[in-house]
């Protein structure tokens, strides 16, 4: 097997590890750093995909107080509060060298102060934005900075497990595959981040990239990690709805939308919102998803099963200039958003849960860094709009500080575990020498039982119902071959890889929603729909067993706020 070393080893290239290898590089220009990603770098993942924007407190009459304080009552206060006060803090640093330092141009007020923009359940517009495709402005800058530098690239592969050292202390690297050769190879590093992007693509409705389907949460779970809050799902609530067939359907349309002004209106014409809560359409994503399954399952639903978005009333020439990647992809798809009505549904789009980290992205396991959407905690039970892109640029910078700061170039190089690479390589190529299952019929159970048992509404029976399923999946896929076993860009063995991660972690939130008997933000369950004492709330971790998924729970520590407090007072006050 081909083995290569390196200084910093980065798994992803979305906001998170391309700001890591430029921060990693500007901390110690001499360190040798490798971004080994699935797909091609500046083309691949979720922050590519952002539409709505990036929310920091700029504002003379924001603050980063107000900010906080928006994120933790929407993450339910669940969230580990130390990292989200330094994501609220960070951002406001890190906007400003995407604008100055990487040359992002987002859009302006007529004053020359930067546009930001009203997005769901914050108390103050705080989202910067190019149109609604800011994630393509940052990602290619991002992109440009990373080819200017000495960064190593290895595209097209995807990393298979993580590999510990020989006495199983440490981190030694991690058993990759190169997709285009279909051939293993191992890369030592002295240290290595995870930003591999979660993504909830194991839902019937999804909006991440195909390219994501929870690898590094599974292979987190796999070293012995424990991941937190990994029940807690997020949904969007306005995926497209464009039929059977095509994979337009459950793509986004932006929260900006709603923002804005847009309206939910079920099969009658009735725009219902305001029944459910008082914000209407801006209420957080959650309690709209949820309102929508309501009013689907009463009966009101749009001829594919969801609701319609209705733009036309802000005036459709003013939807056209403001939201024109919206509007494109609609009219695409054959439907008129700035005039008419399109049909909607609440579409999987975020995981707030992953592995446990710290606040300089040190890890439990020594030489593993974390960053981004695979990292659980900031979030809590639910992630604002806009704080999802600030989350993977604030954190992947601080991971690329850290890491440039603390590994010495020609340092020691742990001695990767032989039996450990084995038990990685075993798994991975033994779909090429197994019996063809029905790799389709097995996502489409998958799609189906976590849609309907494990996805916006839970009770204790469909967590049940769900855990059967997802059992018998897990051996059905383990068991599954492939029928083309050739190794170069075989597909449909990347599918079956990913089949085998996405039903590992969908087990993992089966587990973790069993356990949580409250209804907090993203997770809702039918049988314990109250959010039960704030005040002793805990949060859950989960891990893997031998084959069983383990949960715990921990109490949340309220470092900077108790429920019931504010800092906003406090700042009033001082
Ligand atoms: C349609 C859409 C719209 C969004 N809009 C917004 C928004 O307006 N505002 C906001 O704040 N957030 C938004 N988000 C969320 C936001 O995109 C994410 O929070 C954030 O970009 C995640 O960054 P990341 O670096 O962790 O992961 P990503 O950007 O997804 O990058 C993950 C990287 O890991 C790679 N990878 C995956 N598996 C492997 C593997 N096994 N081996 C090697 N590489 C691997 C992928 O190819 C990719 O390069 C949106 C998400 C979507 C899907």
């Amino acid at each position: 097997m081909q083995i290569i070393e390196t200084d910093i080893l980065i798994l992803g290239a979305g906001g998170a590890g391309l700001f890591a290898a430029l921060h990693a590089k500007k901390a110690n220009p001499d360190l040798d750093v490798t971004i080994a990603v699935k797909g091609l770098l500046g083309k691949c993942g979720c922050t590519r995909m952002v539409q709505g924007g990036y929310n920091v407190a700029l504002s003379p009459n924001d603050s980063v107080e107000r900010h906080f304080m928006d994120t933790i009552e929407g993450g339910k206060w669940l969230n580990r509060q130390d990292l989200a006060w330094t994501l609220v803090t960070v951002a406001q640093k890190r906007i400003r060298e995407l604008e100055t330092e990487l040359g992002c141009f987002f859009d302006r007020n007529p004053d020359g102060t930067v546009h930001q923009k009203a997005f769901a359940g914050q108390t103050f517009d705080r989202t910067v934005h190019k149109g609604d495709l800011t994630g393509i402005e940052i990602i290619n800058r991002l992109a440009e900075q990373v080819w200017r530098r000495d960064v190593k690239r290895i595209e097209d592969h995807r990393a298979l497990d993580l590999i510990p050292s020989a006495d199983g202390s440490e981190l030694a690297g991690v058993l990759m595959l190169d997709m285009r050769t279909g051939e293993p190879l191992m890369v030592r590093a002295r240290a290595t981040l995870l930003a591999t992007g979660g993504g909830p693509t194991m839902y019937k409705y999804h909006t991440p990239s195909g390219d994501k389907s929870c690898d590094g949460l599974a292979m987190a779970l796999r070293a012995g990690l424990t991941l937190r809050d990994i029940e807690m799902v997020q949904f969007h609530p306005t995926g497209l709805l464009a039929g059977e067939g095509t994979r337009m359907t459950g793509t986004v349309l932006e929260e900006g939308l709603r923002g804005a002004g847009g309206y939910l209106v079920d099969s009658q014409g009735k725009r219902f919102m305001f029944d459910y809560d008082e914000r209407g359409e801006r209420a957080t994503r959650d309690i709209v998803s949820r309102s929508i399954f309501d009013r689907i399952r009463k009966g009101f639903a749009s001829p594919h099963g969801g609701v319609y978005i209705e733009m036309g009333h802000l005036g459709p020439d003013k939807v056209r200039r403001q939201f024109k990647g919206m509007v494109d992809r609609c009219k695409d798809c054959g439907f008129d958003l700035a005039a008419g009505r399109v049909e909607v549904i609440p579409t999987a789009h975020y995981m707030m849960g992953g592995l446990e980290f710290d606040e300089d992205c040190t890890t439990a396991l020594p030489r593993l860094y974390a960053a981004g959407e695979d990292t659980g905690g900031v979030h809590g039970a639910n992630r604002l709009g806009g704080n999802g892109v600030a989350n993977s640029t604030v954190f992947g910078g601080i991971a690329g500080d850290v890491m440039g700061q603390r590994v010495t170039p020609n340092g020691a190089l742990p001695e990767p575990d032989r039996a450990a690479i084995e038990a990685a390589h075993d798994r991975a190529f033994a779909p090429l020498g197994k019996k063809p299952g029905d790799l389709s019929a097995m996502r489409e159970r998958l799609y189906d039982v976590m849609w309907n048992d494990v996805g916006i509404l839970r009770t204790g029976e469909s967590l049940a119902r769900g855990r059967g399923v997802l059992d018998s999946l897990a051996k059905e896929i383990a068991a599954s071959g492939i029928a083309d076993t050739s190794r170069r860009y075989n597909l449909t063995w990347m599918d079956r890889l990913n089949l085998e991660n996405l039903t590992l972690i969908s087990r993992a939130i089966c587990e973790a929603a069993d356990h949580r008997h409250d209804s907090r933000g993203a997770h809702f369950r039918e049988d314990f729909p109250e959010a039960g004492d704030l005040a002793t709330s805990r949060y859950t971790q989960v891990k893997l067993e031998g084959d069983k998924i383990v949960v715990g729970t921990e109490a949340v520590k309220f470092t900077h706020v108790k429920p019931g407090d504010t800092l906003l007072n406090q700042t009033a006050a001082e």
